[in-house]
């Protein structure tokens, strides 16, 4: 069994690359990737821990794409098997985590604005090596008293929509697939379902047009995936050749129903799965 989907300390989740690696063999899976939103500052830990402990780890990250799609939805596209160290990449992402930390201050000043009492400096602590998202400052306003859960923080205030929402910038669909390719990676849609088309088949429309522009491949085992979307996803990989992953999601205290590795209780992706990933790493770059 094994997870690639999972989120440290340095974006939102809330344990360290080492304990998530600690934890995977604990659990008994044969490997783990570490795919942080739009960082991968996180990976040289796991590399070592992955070393230090035996278990196989995967570079990965988790971009947030600047997409067309169904309202309420949201894109995102990991990279999966990237080359950590790729300089347009590192440079690309630190001008994220820039414009994150920007959206930051203006989620504090619409927050400020309500009259409710966090300052910068305090979101910063929270978020501690990460670069800045939405549950740092949702944990920040649970600790203040300001909200009973990450989930009521994001109700009341933080979710889309809500008074103390800020948008943050993204990169295009082109771009994201471009650098994920461009740095060694697979470029692989997470969770297809969240772009909350109405059904499969219009959810489909925009992968076999994210295929036209690169796509590999698509996450198919995730929590909570509708029945309809694992079939028709799976139907999909099989008639165009593209590669099928997937993962917990694991964010850790930030997304308490959610196990590593196992998600929900029911999932279990083979190792066969990331086998096939690494095949097909090989046959696009050439290595052998
Ligand atoms: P950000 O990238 O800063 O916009 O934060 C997005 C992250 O916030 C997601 O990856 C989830 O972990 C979390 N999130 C987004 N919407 C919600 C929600 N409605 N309830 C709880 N967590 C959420
Ligand atoms: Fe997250
Ligand atoms: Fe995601
Ligand atoms: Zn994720």
């Amino acid at each position: 069994m094994i997870d690639l989907h999972t989120h440290s300390t340095f974006s939102d989740g809330t344990d360290t690359p080492a304990a998530l690696v600690t934890q995977a063999r604990a659990l008994g899976l044969e490997a783990v990737a570490l795919t942080d939103h739009d960082t991968v500052e996180g990976i040289p830990e796991l590399l070592r821990a992955g070393r230090e402990h035996g278990l196989t780890v995967v570079p990965g990250v988790e971009l947030s794409v600047d997409a067309q799609v169904a309202p309420g939805g949201h894109l995102h596209m990991l990279g999966l098997l990237i080359d950590p160290e790729s300089r347009e990449l590192r440079t690309t992402l630190a001008g994220l985590a820039a414009e994150r930390e920007r959206r930051g201050e203006r989620i504090v000043e619409k927050l400020q604005g309500l009259g409710i009492e966090v300052t910068v400096s305090e979101l910063r602590a929270e978020a501690g090596a990460g670069a800045i998202g939405r549950p740092h400052v949702a944990r920040l306003l649970m600790r203040k008293g300001y909200a009973a859960s990450i989930q009521d923080a994001f109700d009341r205030y933080l979710g889309r929509g809500k008074p103390a929402y800020a948008d943050k910038k993204k990169l295009g669909e082109e771009a994201a697939i471009g650098l994920i390719h461009r740095a060694g990676g697979l470029a692989i849609l997470a969770h297809a379902h969240l772009m909350q088309y109405p059904d499969y088949a219009a959810a489909e429309a925009k992968i076999l047009a994210l295929m036209e522009l690169g796509l590999d491949g698509f996450e198919v085992y995730y929590p909570g995936m509708p029945e309809a979307y694992t079939r028709g996803l799976l139907a999909l990989s099989r008639a165009h050749g593209l590669a099928v992953s997937g993962g917990s999601d694991y964010h850790g205290a930030n997304k308490p129903d959610v196990r590593l590795g196992q998600g929900d209780g029911s999932l279990h992706i083979p190792e066969e799965v990331l086998d096939k990933l690494r095949a097909r790493k090989r046959g696009i770059f050439g290595l052998v």
